[in-house]
């Protein structure tokens, strides 16, 4: 059997109601596309009818490969599940299963992926969602965008289409807690944003929950960034500095400026800044051993090679 050049992978969590409508537009870009593509679906532990409506629709066309989790591991673990089965050799492409990533943008991000991207990833030009949830996850992204170590992409979420070489390496990245979107930033390679419009749910409900947004949005923070551990060494270090500032000060008040100071109350004060202070920054030192461990356990590959030179000959990986 040939193997197909694109794989569209789908993680589906509830989405009876979408179903459908998902699998028409699928079979539509498929019948109408001249690269040959297979759509990976993945059942996040659906409660309703999802995986009976997968396996008929699979059993029915080849074109479709579905992948039944055990129970519900959330969207990026179903991501991930898709991309580590998922047989296309040139590219890779997430959506999500409500038709918020329009699946028909495959070609214009193919086109986009051969003239040399690794990642074509979406840019949600307007988002439909309410004012506040704008606002937070504006900020959110630019807040991880100053602090973590990778360069991160701005209002854009897992819809992207990803070179063969970059899935490969991703799934050579056993993280636990995974965050996609920051681990295709860390890959590299050449990546490139495409605006859409980010049209809204077609059928039924989101599937994110609040708590689910803020573990993700965590995810985001604390696996890309020392910025939270150094920021305890750092407010140890100022802590120490106003128990310092405050010794002098005090010093200067009785001697330079003759005012009496009522002696315990000031050696107290000073004392408790001080130790304080030395203790967020024990804190601090400890935490940056924890933070060494901590990205050591991650068993990221240390590089990623894109290309090399032997013998005159040009060796992409
Ligand atoms: N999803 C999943 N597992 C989950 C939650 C969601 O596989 O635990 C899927 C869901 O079926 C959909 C995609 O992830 O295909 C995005 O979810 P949703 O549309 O609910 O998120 P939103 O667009 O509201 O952020
Ligand atoms: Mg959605």
């Amino acid at each position: 059997m040939q193997l197909p050049q694109v794989s569209i992978v789908v993680p589906l969590y509830n989405e009876e109601e979408t179903f459908p409508f998902l699998v028409e537009r699928l079979n539509k870009l498929m019948d109408e596309s001249n690269i040959s593509l297979e759509v990976v679906m993945v059942n996040d532990g659906s409660r309703d009818r999802t995986p009976e409506l997968m396996l008929a629709n699979a059993l029915n066309d080849e074109r479709y490969h579905c992948v039944f989790l055990s129970r519900n591991f959330g969207h990026q673990l179903a991501l991930t599940a898709g991309l580590s089965v998922a047989r296309g050799t040139e590219a890779l492409m997430c959506i999500d299963g409500d038709l918020q990533d329009p699946p028909e943008l495959l070609t214009e991000f193919y086109r986009i992926y051969k003239e040399g991207s690794d990642v074509v990833y979406a840019i949600r030009k307007n988002r439909k969602e309410g004012r506040v949830l704008k606002f937070m996850q504006h900020s959110y992204y630019r807040l991880v965008q100053r602090i973590s170590n990778i360069e991160m992409q701005l209002d854009s979420g897992d819809f992207a289409l990803l070179s063969r070489r970059m899935v490969d390496v991703m799934n050579k990245m056993p993280e636990e807690s995974r965050y996609l979107r920051g681990m295709r930033s860390w890959v590299g390679f050449k990546q490139t944003g495409y605006e859409y419009n980010r049209p809204e749910r077609i059928a039924g409900n989101t599937k994110y929950s609040v708590a689910m947004m803020f573990r993700i949005a965590f995810n985001g923070i604390f696996n890309f960034s020392e910025i939270p551990i150094r920021f305890i060494s750092n407010l140890g270090i100022v802590t120490i500095l106003i128990a310092l500032g405050y010794f002098v000060y005090t010093l200067f008040k009785k001697f330079v400026l003759d005012i009496p100071v009522v002696e315990g109350f000031t050696g107290l004060m000073f004392t408790i800044i001080l130790f304080s202070g030395v203790q967020l920054l024990s804190l601090g030192i400890i935490g940056e051993y924890v933070l060494r461990i901590f990205f050591q356990v991650k068993q990221r590959p240390l590089f990623v090679i894109k290309n090399r030179i032997v013998n005159k000959e040009i060796i992409e990986h």
